[in-house]
């Protein structure tokens, strides 16, 4: 059987073993430097790149493993691996856009996305429109001859919406407009962006890809009629090369790792996450719950299209910002921390903690408003999650 008709869950544990050694782990090339033998040099200066291995700010073959697999399991074209999910980021724009171009995004993404599209994409000259892009009318409208990209999130952070990927698709390609979407709240476990047609998927590696809560990486993987088939491997040279993030071997290595149990992870961080808002939902202290899982999401119909579960991540709002915080304070099992996407379940308060930097009332534009709390939901076993999340909510009116 060819790994092309494996299911997900099956491609994400298999890759082929390293030619020399057979070696089912695929080696950590620890390697800086790479001798030019033979006539690999002749080769480079006729234009060879990743046929040889040159030096490792250009490409190491731990990080090429780790790229043909996410390629594999995102259904893209290719993949480029870089340092940190905001490194996928800015090199995905930076090889698309010019001074001068305009960009359409999501009025709610990743905080420093954010922070990046609102204040430093000026001081390159760049023009963004931040517009609520579940609302395809308001899409089009913002739109002008210089638009060249259009950016969104799968599952945007705090309240979970889903924007419509086909409707937003056909609007920006009909246009000739390229889309990019960071799918690091979903995973490629729970939605594939290129099959609904988005030509630049963007991810933090960090997060469920590597899951482990142990290595720093991301990945922009890309399926465009758009885009030529060999952009990524020109942002490889012209931009990453230059700017200068690549992924280092160690955690290509580990995050390859991590990712052979993705499917695994999610189906039941999934389940899990379903189970816990759903009693969130029926819980007389908490006031509203944000997870695209349950028919009361205002985008369900969109999460029901383009998810495979209803995804790890949830949020629900408390009575105020001062109550969510003793609320984590109180949390034994679940962590109190930055990130997400691991194992264990995290939590966090988004308005003073990722969306600190971002003024108070762009926040509430955002959705970002304060009591909100924000889970990511790991693998330990349901009962002992609820447990711990209903003893912190029964003391979060106490001072500590
Ligand atoms: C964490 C995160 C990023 C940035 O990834 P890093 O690996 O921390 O650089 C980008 N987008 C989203 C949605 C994230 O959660």
């Amino acid at each position: 059987m060819s790994p092309k008709e494996l299911d997900f869950a099956s491609q994400a544990v298999f890759y082929t073993p390293e030619e020399h050694s057979q070696s089912i782990s695929y080696p950590i090339y620890m390697s800086a430097n790479f001798q030019y033998d033979g006539d690999i040099y002749d080769q480079i200066v006729a234009g060879a790149r990743k046929e040889v291995n040159i030096y490792s700010r250009c490409g190491n073959p731990t990080e090429y493993k780790f790229e043909e697999h996410i390629a594999k399991l995102t259904g893209g074209t290719a993949c480029l691996a870089t340092a940190s999910g905001m490194a996928a980021i800015s090199h995905a724009l930076f090889g698309i856009l010019k001074a001068g171009d305009h960009i359409v995004a999501d009025l709610t993404t990743y905080s420093s996305t954010h922070e990046f599209f609102d204040h430093r994409a000026q001081d390159f000259g760049l023009k963004v429109s931040l517009v609520d892009c579940t609302d395809v009318r308001a899409v089009e409208n913002a739109l002008t001859e210089e638009t060249k990209v259009l950016y969104v999130e799968a599952i945007a952070n705090p309240t979970m919406k889903v924007p419509p990927l086909k409707a937003l698709v056909e609007l920006a390609h009909a246009r000739g407009i390229v889309v990019i979407c960071d799918n690091t709240f979903a995973s490629p476990a729970v939605c594939r962006p290129h099959d609904f047609g988005v030509d630049v998927v963007v991810e933090s590696a960090t997060k469920f890809i590597g899951g482990h809560n142990d290595a720093v990486g991301g990945v922009i993987t890309l399926k465009s009629d758009i885009l030529p088939p060999d952009w990524l491997e020109d942002v490889r040279w012209n931009t990453l090369n230059k700017l200068g993030a690549p992924l280092s071997p160690f955690n290509a290595w580990l995050l390859l790792r991590g990712a052979q149990t993705l499917a695994l992870r999610l189906e039941k961080q999934c389940a899990n996450a379903l189970a816990l808002a759903k009693h969130l939902e029926a819980h007389p202290r908490v006031r509203r719950v944000f997870y695209p899982g349950l028919p009361s999401h205002p985008n369900y119909a969109s999460a029901k299209e383009q998810l495979r579960g209803g995804g790890a991540m949830l949020s629900f709002q408390v009575d105020d910002e001062a109550s969510g915080v003793r609320l984590l304070k109180r949390l034994q099992l679940c962590s109190f921390a930055a990130s997400l996407g691991g194992l264990r379940t995290t939590t966090q308060v988004p308005a003073t903690m990722a969306f600190l930097d971002i003024p108070s009332q762009e926040r509430e534009a955002m959705g970002v408003v304060d009591g909100l709390v924000r889970f990511s939901v790991g693998i330990e076993h349901i009962d002992d999650i609820i447990a711990d999340v209903d003893s912190a909510i029964d003391q979060m009116h106490m001072e500590i």
